[in-house]
């Protein structure tokens, strides 16, 4: 599904990511970790296409389409979607028009009508009880006075209502008390189909006990010092990632 090669990327001049290659198909949970200033939020960014990163060298393709062509907006219509690291705020905005928007530019994409009024209120219910959200929130303007929780919360529903084809999810146990990761975790979990890749970008493997994934990479200064299964990430949590970069230089 996702084919990263020799990925080089600079920004503002600084060589971030110095030649990644990764290989996410269908049905896998991909998990990146590593220190913080690794380049984990940048290869995320990259693959979504955010502004400020330039590719020098290597390439990204995305069910055989060259995703370093593709505009942003290209890209989350053809199913890669990012969530939102550190969502901003937008006044004015009601969650749920954006939400429908979001759905229905997805849907004219596929040579879809819009969703019926009726059908995305259905769906979007079931949505918010499953991440246990309250129906107010849908009122509310987007991110406006979310707590942490809810931004998480927020950007997972979003995941559930859009259904992407890559989830890409950066850190989104930071600041979750135990019960709100849960929640969080179990809708990451329900995400899990054989069509569909998911990408979780995470500093800490305590959110893998909840997801566990297929692959678990080791990102250090802009490679892939290592890759294995999910037993990799229990291991990183007793030994830190020292003997990573030990193994790697020797
Ligand atoms: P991680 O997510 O692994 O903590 P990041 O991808 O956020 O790492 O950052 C990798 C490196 O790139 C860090 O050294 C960081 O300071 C730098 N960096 C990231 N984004 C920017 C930016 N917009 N401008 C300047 N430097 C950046
Ligand atoms: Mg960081
Ligand atoms: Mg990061």
């Amino acid at each position: 599904m996702l084919e990263v090669k020799d990925l080089h990327v600079t920004v503002e001049g600084k060589e971030i990511l110095k030649g990644l290659t990764l290989t996410i198909n269908a049905g896998e949970v991909h998990a990146i970790m590593g220190p913080n200033g690794a380049g984990k939020s940048t290869l995320s960014a990259v693959i979504a296409g955010k502004e400020g990163y330039e590719v020098t060298q290597g390439s990204i393709t995305f069910e055989g389409q060259d995703v370093l062509e593709m505009e942003v907006e290209e890209r989350a219509l053809a199913g890669m979607l990012l969530g939102f690291q550190y969502p901003v705020e937008i006044p004015g905005v009601k969650n749920i028009y954006l939400l429908k928007a979001a759905l229905n530019a997805k849907r004219a994409a596929n040579g879809q009508e819009d969703i019926p009024a009726p059908e995305f209120l259905k769906l979007v219910k079931e949505k918010i009880a499953e991440m246990k959200m309250d129906a107010s929130f849908l009122q509310r303007s987007v991110n406006e006075g979310f707590s942490g929780g809810e931004k998480k919360r927020n950007e997972i529903l979003q995941m559930l209502v859009l259904q992407p084809k890559l989830a890409m999810l950066d850190e989104i146990d930071s600041g979750l008390d135990i019960d709100a990761m849960k929640v969080v975790a179990d809708g990451v979990n329900s995400l899990r189909a054989e069509d569909r890749g998911i990408l979780l970008v995470t500093h800490y493997q305590r959110l893998l006990d909840y997801i566990v994934p297929d692959k678990v990479h080791v990102l250090v200064d802009g490679r892939i010092v290592k890759s294995g299964g999910a037993d990799l990430a229990l291991e990183l949590e007793s030994r830190g990632y020292d003997w990573v970069l030990e193994e790697t230089a020797a």
